[in-house]
């Protein structure tokens, strides 16, 4: 296995997000391969780690003054085994192809564990859409829109959003492709409500993130209620979270963004929610803005080269990483545990370095990996897509109570794949096993392709 990831890494040095994501998935599937001798002969893995297609290429756009400006526009379809690929656009400065392949090949996985039928994949630009106008967003969004088009649609290929994406973008890329293919369809996800959106989608990944974390505490028979909770990131992910924590009862003392993080010791509440939610999606400003409307918080600036966020090092019961990849390393891991941390579960993707994440299987913390705790989003997406289909819309009791119950799901069969295999109690061999065994036989069934 060693082996195999030196090969991947040889062949395409330089993409170490990717060979990250490989990894870990690979250390966890080790019994599987050992049960299952005939998955070598038909090189699983190898087949399993190349993209069926990438799609890189240009964005040329203009800016609110006349300036042209080009970035790189991807599309990583990874697999279709089990359905038409799924997965979010990212728009952010980090994007590049290792990035895009690291998400593609995660969505894999995370998409198999939804139980519903969806392949996967991810795209995104380059593009960073901080101090752009409503103009500039959607010339970027046409132009991205006017290469994309050709390869995606209700059948194929139904990207949704991701960072940088949400509906304000996603209803520009919607509009060009509509106009370009002549036809309304159900190609995007994450679309308003007014025009084929589902009820719910925008809160899905959070909300689908607490449930998942309520399940994994019950097996302690303990609860959210009263318990502490860190959230980081301010964005979509981190704002459902700290809602749904709220209303089960959770006390959320931070939230952040890319330049720093407040510690609220009061506990956000349904208005200071609100308050978050005007700042960071309607002014599109910085989460300091908090602390100027309640004073009684405090406000620390992130220094991103240190080897740990102070954010992480509060005392509190359940951490919640919401904002982006590796943004908890060991020593923040260690002093979770120090502090008495008793679950992670995390809303962004792989926001836990490798190191991290060993300090946590090496405790007795819950610990939750991204493709199964982040996974309501791309299950309402899912929902999406049916009612689309079906030209319904469904009120937001029924897609609420369907998400608890994939959610749930996805936690069961997390636990029963790590038993099987010889990983009681551990979600990380569970979720990797249990969405890998899935894709991997429906490869197979459909011969050599
Ligand atoms: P948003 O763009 O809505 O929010 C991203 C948040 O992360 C912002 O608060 C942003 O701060 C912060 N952030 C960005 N870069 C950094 C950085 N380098 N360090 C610290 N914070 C940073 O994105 P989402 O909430 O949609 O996505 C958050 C995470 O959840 C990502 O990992 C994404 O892949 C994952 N995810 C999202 C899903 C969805 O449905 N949207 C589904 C599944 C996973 P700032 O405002 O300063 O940019």
């Amino acid at each position: 296995m060693d082996d195999f990831i030196q090969k991947i890494k040889a062949r395409d040095p330089g993409e170490k997000e990717f060979h990250q994501a490989v990894a870990e998935v690979f250390e966890s599937v080790k019994p599987v391969l050992d049960a299952n001798p005939e998955y070598r002969r038909a090189a699983v893995l190898e087949r399993i780690v190349e993209p069926e297609r990438v799609i890189l290429f240009r964005v040329p756009w203009m800016d609110d003054e006349g300036q042209v400006h080009v970035n790189r526009g991807y599309r990583v379809e990874m697999n279709s085994a089990i359905g038409p690929y799924k997965g979010g656009l990212r728009f952010h400065p980090s994007v590049n192809l290792g990035v895009m392949k690291f998400l593609a090949f995660e969505q894999v996985f995370k998409n198999s564990l939804t139980t519903l039928g969806m392949g996967g994949a991810k795209g995104g630009s380059d593009f960073n859409p901080k101090g752009r106008s409503d103009n500039e967003i959607m010339r970027f969004c046409q132009s991205f829109m006017t290469e994309l088009f050709r390869h995606i649609g209700p059948h194929t290929d139904i990207p949704a959003g991701d960072i940088g994406v949400g509906a304000r973008e996603i209803g520009y890329l919607f509009g060009m492709y509509k106009k370009l293919k002549n036809e309304f369809s159900g190609v995007l996800t994450g679309k308003s409500t007014n025009w084929g959106g589902s009820l719910v989608r925008p809160e899905a990944t959070g909300y689908g993130c607490v449930y998942f974390a309520a399940e994994m505490l019950a097996t302690r028979n303990e609860k959210l209620e009263g318990k502490i909770c860190l959230v980081s990131g301010s964005g979509n992910v981190a704002q459902s979270t700290a809602e749904k924590l709220v209303h089960l009862g959770g006390k959320v003392v931070t939230l952040s963004d890319s330049s720093g993080y407040i510690f609220d010791e009061m506990g956000l509440d349904a208005e200071k929610l609100e308050f978050v939610k005007l700042v960071k999606n309607i002014k599109r400003d910085r989460i300091e803005r908090f602390r100027e409307k309640y004073p009684g918080a405090l406000y620390f600036q992130t220094d991103h080269l240190l080897d740990h966020n102070p954010l992480w090092n509060h005392k509190a019961a359940c951490c919640f990483p919401c904002a982006f990849e590796n943004e908890i390393q060991q020593k923040d891991a260690q002093n979770m545990l120090h502090n008495g941390v008793q679950l992670v579960c995390e809303g962004a993707n792989m926001p836990s370095t490798p190191e991290a994440v060993d300090v946590f299987i090496d405790s007795s913390v819950l610990y939750a990996p991204s493709k199964a705790a982040n996974a309501g989003g791309v299950a309402v997406s899912g929902l999406e897509m049916a009612q689309n289909s079906m030209r319904l819309n469904w009120p937001a009791e029924e897609v609420n109570s369907r998400l608890k119950i994939i959610m749930k799901s996805i936690h069961q069969a997390c636990l029963d794949a790590a038993a099987e295999y010889g990983e009681p109690g551990s979600y990380v061999a569970g979720a990797n096993i249990a969405g890998f065994v899935k894709v991997v036989s429906a490869m197979l069934d459909q011969g050599l392709v």
